[in-house]
């Protein structure tokens, strides 16, 4: 099918150009004669300005092409009556008479002609040479598809050589262990040796559903995925970046990853969301491997939180899946599925937690999260220290207290005007410890009585305990 659909499409594809140059030199004598013939042509008509200047003694004698009358020779007015007498006149300008001679016209014909001859040619040539190919089509194209093949295969080798890859045993048991895995495009974009290798292991029997708790940006998308990548990589073919892997062959591997909206079809983040989770539901099996990353976030905690978990169920649960999943969230209520659903376990991804500064470790270990560390990570992507701040207050409250649409006895921590002192010790000092600062390096201590000093200390002491208040 597909080579007849070639074939026919030759005969439009096959047509050149008339440039003059498609075929080389060697293949046709006719048309090597006519190249030959048409380059002495062009090679006279060169040669002749040179020539008539000097046999007329016109210095400023011109030969020149147009496509209504040819080559011509031109001559400026001020020479005209130096112009011999075969030259035949054939136009005249403001400044200038154009002229031709038979001669030159001879030239002119054999070049034209050799031309339209030369396109001609190449024109039967080259469809001469596709009829050819055409006949073998078949070779041609199989010889592409190994090419292809080849290249693919080349492709693959060297990334595998570059990038230390191993080779992995797929088999057809139901189960996914991977030592020392590394996602392939995370750990080339970062330094040499700073990406950390994490273990793997899934069964359907046994653990099918991993929770990974932690906070954003601790490494749960690059993980899950760096799984998946995996699998693909071990199904077409290719070595894989782990020390080892055993990989159980899927037979789809079903992605609900990133956040991307589909405005022009009227779909929303969730709405686009939403939808592919369900393709995920209603066509995953129990061969299938299943990489969910923050289902639910796109709405309310609470919705959120509950359509995760009932998705976390389903698959668990429902006798045409219960399939190998992933399952990201930064919800870390979700850890609490491994309680209730029997082939569910929780992973974490390790946090160092030290006087108050939290390192990422990325390093997947068993056990759910406690914490999400949101306004740890807000601070470092750089919002306004304020609004940490503030974050950080409210985060408190809620933590005591629940949402405030909850707990409508509780007041709201109210929100600081810009010079009132805060109601949190910051560490380092703020406006007003500044301020304070700045009013005691400014006293000049030589020239003030004691009086006035103690005054200064006086105001000074009573700013600082306004600030602790
Ligand atoms: P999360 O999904 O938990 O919010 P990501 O997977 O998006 O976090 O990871 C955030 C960043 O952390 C990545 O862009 C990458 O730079 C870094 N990272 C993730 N996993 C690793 C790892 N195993 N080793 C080193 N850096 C990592």
């Amino acid at each position: 099918m597909r080579r007849s659909r070639h074939r026919r499409g030759c005969g439009t594809a096959c047509t050149p150009a008339p440039s003059g140059e498609t075929i080389r030199a060697g293949l046709s004598p006719e048309l090597d004669e006519l190249r030959t013939a048409q380059r002495d042509a062009r090679g006279y008509v060169a040669g002749l300005e040179a020539q008539e200047r000097t046999s007329t003694g016109i210095p400023s004698l011109k030969v020149g092409y147009n496509r209504v009358f040819g080559y011509y020779l031109e001559v400026t007015r001020p020479h005209l009556r130096r112009v011999p007498s075969h030259y035949v006149r054939r136009q005249t300008l403001v400044n200038a008479e154009r002229f031709i001679t038979p001669e030159l016209k001879e030239y002119e014909s054999r070049i034209l002609n050799a031309q339209e001859r030369i396109a001609e040619l190449e024109s039967a040539l080259f469809q001469q040479v596709c009829r050819q190919i055409a006949q073998s089509s078949g070779l041609v194209l199989e010889t592409a598809a190994a090419l292809a093949q080849l290249d693919v295969f080349a492709a693959l080798a060297e990334a595998a050589f570059r990038n230390d890859y191993t080779r992995p045993v797929v088999d057809e048991s139901n189960s996914l262990e991977i030592q020392g895995g590394r996602h392939p495009i995370v750990e080339r974009a970062l330094p040499t040796g700073s990406f950390v290798p994490n273990e793997t292991t899934l069964a359907n029997e046994d653990c099918s559903l991993m929770v990974l708790t932690g906070p954003n940006m601790a490494g749960k998308s690059t993980y899950i995925r760096q799984v998946a990548l995996i699998v693909l990589m071990a199904q077409i073919g290719s070595f894989v970046p782990a020390s080892s892997a055993r990989i159980g062959l899927v037979d789809r591997i079903f992605t609900r990853v990133g956040l991307q909206d589909d405005l022009a079809t009227g779909q929303s983040t969730f709405m686009v969301e939403m939808v592919e989770t369900a393709a995920i539901l209603h066509h995953a099996t129990r061969r299938s491997l299943v990489v969910l990353d923050e289902i639910g976030r796109g709405t309310s905690t609470y919705d959120g939180l509950a359509i995760a978990h009932a998705v976390a169920e389903f698959i668990h649960n429902h006798p045409r899946l219960r399939c190998k999943t992933l399952f990201a969230t930064h919800y870390h209520e979700l850890a609490d599925l491994a309680t209730s659903l029997p082939r569910a376990c929780n992973y974490n991804v390790a946090v160092a937690e030290k006087e108050g500064n939290v390192t990422f470790l990325r390093h997947i270990v068993p056990g759910a999260a406690d914490r999400s560390y949101g306004v740890h990570v807000a601070q470092i992507a750089g919002l306004p220290n304020p609004v940490v701040m503030r974050a950080t207050e409210l985060l408190a409250y809620f933590e005591a207290h629940g949402a405030p649409s909850e707990v409508a006895a509780a007041p709201m921590p109210a929100v600081r005007r810009p010079n009132a002192p805060p109601a949190l010790q910051l560490g380092l000092f703020n406006d007003v410890g500044d301020a304070l600062l700045r009013r005691l390096e400014s006293l000049d201590i030589s020239s003030m009585t004691p009086l006035d000093a103690l005054n200064a200390l006086h105001d000074l002491q009573q700013r600082a305990k306004d600030l602790d208040a």
